[in-house]
C-alpha cells in the first residue's frame, strides 16, 4: 500500500521515499514506493507531472491501494527522489475547491444538483440537473461564489466511517471509511483529490460558458490564475476593440453591431452597381469587331456573378476571362483571436467560337495561379491562390485560342 502524502498534505512539492518496487516492460519502468506526492487520475482532476531522481513522470496508475510510477528509464534502487511539478498541481487545487464551493452554492441557492466535474488544459466545468441557467443567475452565483471566498473559509480534510453526524452533498461511492473535504459552515464531500487550505485562494471564480448538453446544462468556469488570465484576455482584446471604434468599452457591441449592418448595405449596393456595370460592359463589348479575347478583373463578387459575365459574352461570340484575385484576411486582433482565413480568389474562362477544348489547357492555367479547377470543353473555372501570375495565364490562353483559330486574338 502505497502512503499518500498528497492526501494529507497537498502542498508538498518534494519529499524522498523508499522504493519497494521497480518492473520494466516495453521500455517504460514500473515504479513503486512506499509513500508519494504524486496524485493519480480521478474524480475529474487530472494527474499530476514531475519527477523521480530527475527522470519525467510519464503517467500514473493506481492499482488497488498502490500507485504505480510510470518512467522512461531505471531510476535505480534504493530512494527516489520525488519533484512535483507544483504549479500544475496548484492550478488542479484551485480548480477543484472552486467546484466543491460552486456545487454547494447550486445546492443551497438553486437546488440544483452537480452531475458530473472536470478540469480541461483550458476551462473547468461541471454538468448540472437543470435544462436551463439564465444570465442573471449566473451574475447571482458568481457574487455568492465571490462573497464565500471572500469569506476566507478554512478547508479541513478528515476520515471517519460514522455517517450519521455528517451533511454530505452527494451520497459517498466507496463503503466504510471515507475522506471528507469540508469547507468550513459551507460544504461537505466524499472526495479523494487535492484542494486548497482556504477557500480564499481561489482569488476569483468566474462562469465563461453555458452550454447546453442533452437535457442539461454545462457551466465552464475559471478559478485562482486562470481566472486572471481570462480577464488578461478580456481586458486586452476589449483594449484593442476600444481604440478602434474609440467609444466607451460599454458602447462597443453596438457599435461593431452597426459597422457590420453598415458593411453589409455597402456590399449590397457595391454587387448591384457592379451588375450594372458588368451588363454596360457586356454590351460593348459583344459589338462586332471588339477585342476578341475579354479580360477582365472584380473584386467582391461571387463566381456566379463571373460566370454571368463570362456566359453573356460568349454567347455573342466573343472569347472571356474574368477573374477576382483573393480577398485579404481580416487583420487579427491579438492575442489567441486567429485571423479569418483568406477569401480565395476565382477564375472563370469561356469560348466564344472555335473547337478548342479548354479541358486542355487547364492543369497548366491552374497551376500557374496556384488553385484548381475544371469544367467543359467551352468553359472552365475554378479556385485560384496566387494570381501574381495572372499575365502569363492570360497570355497562355491567349496563344492557344490563337493556334486554333490559325490567327491573332
Ligand atoms: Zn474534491
Amino acid at each position: 500500500m502505497t502512503e499518500r502524502i498528497y492526501q494529507s498534505d497537498s502542498y508538498c512539492r518534494e519529499a524522498a521515499a523508499r522504493i519497494t518496487g521497480r518492473e520494466c516492460a516495453d521500455g517504460r519502468w514500473r515504479v513503486r514506493c512506499e509513500r508519494t506526492i504524486f496524485c493519480p487520475e480521478g474524480g475529474g482532476q487530472p494527474a499530476d507531472q514531475g519527477t523521480i531522481n530527475g527522470l519525467p513522470l510519464l503517467s500514473l496508475e493506481a492499482e488497488g491501494d498502490d500507485i504505480v510510477h510510470v518512467l522512461g528509464r531505471d531510476p535505480g534502487e534504493g530512494e527516489a527522489r520525488m519533484r512535483l511539478d507544483f504549479e500544475r498541481r496548484y492550478d488542479h487545487m484551485q480548480q477543484h475547491t472552486a467546484q466543491h464551493l460552486l456545487s454547494q452554492v447550486l445546492v443551497r441557492d438553486f437546488g440544483i444538483a452537480t452531475l458530473s466535474f472536470a478540469i480541461g488544459p483550458e476551462h473547468s466545468s461541471i454538468e448540472i440537473d437543470r435544462p436551463a441557467f439564465g444570465a442573471e443567475e449566473t451574475k447571482a452565483l458568481e457574487s455568492e461564489c465571490a462573497r464565500m471566498i471572500f469569506a476566507s473559509l478554512a478547508v479541513r480534510v478528515f476520515e471517519t466511517d460514522d455517517l450519521s453526524n455528517l451533511h454530505l452533498r452527494k451520497a459517498p461511492k466507496v463503503e466504510g471509511r471515507i475522506r471528507v473535504v469540508e469547507i468550513d459552515g459551507l460544504d461537505q464531500s466524499a472526495c479523494g483529490g487535492t484542494h486548497l487550505r482556504s477557500s480564499a485562494e481561489i482569488g476569483l471564480l468566474k462562469i465563461v460558458r453555458c452550454e447546453r448538453v442533452r437535457a442539461n446544462v454545462r457551466l465552464y468556469y475559471a478559478a485562482g490564475l486562470r481566472a486572471l488570465r481570462d480577464y488578461q484576455l478580456k481586458h486586452e482584446v476589449a483594449q484593442h476593440m476600444q481604440r478602434l471604434v474609440t467609444q466607451p468599452l460599454a458602447a462597443i457591441p453596438q457599435q461593431v453591431e452597426n459597422l457590420l449592418k453598415d458593411k453589409d448595405e455597402l456590399r449590397r449596393a457595391l454587387k448591384k452597381a457592379q451588375r450594372r456595370e458588368m451588363e454596360r460592359e457586356v454590351a460593348a463589348a459583344a459589338v462586332p469587331g471588339g477585342p476578341g479575347l475579354v479580360v477582365r478583373e472584380f473584386c467582391g463578387l461571387e463566381p456566379a456573378d463571373l460566370r454571368f459575365f463570362v456566359t453573356a459574352l460568349t454567347k455573342s461570340g466573343k472569347h472571356a476571362l474574368a477573374y477576382q484575385r483573393p480577398q485579404p484576411p481580416l487583420k487579427a486582433i491579438p492575442p489567441r483571436l486567429d485571423a479569418a482565413p483568406a477569401e480565395g480568389g476565382y477564375i472563370v474562362i469561356g469560348r466564344g467560337r472555335g473547337d478548342i477544348d479548354l479541358r486542355r489547357i487547364s492543369a497548366r492555367l491552374f497551376a500557374l495561379l496556384g488553385g484548381k479547377g475544371g469544367g467543359s470543353t467551352n468553359l472552365i473555372e475554378g479556385r485560384g491562390g496566387d494570381f501574381s501570375k495572372i499575365a502569363e495565364a492570360v497570355a497562355l490562353l491567349r496563344e492557344n485560342l490563337a493556334e486554333s483559330e490559325r490567327g491573332t486574338i
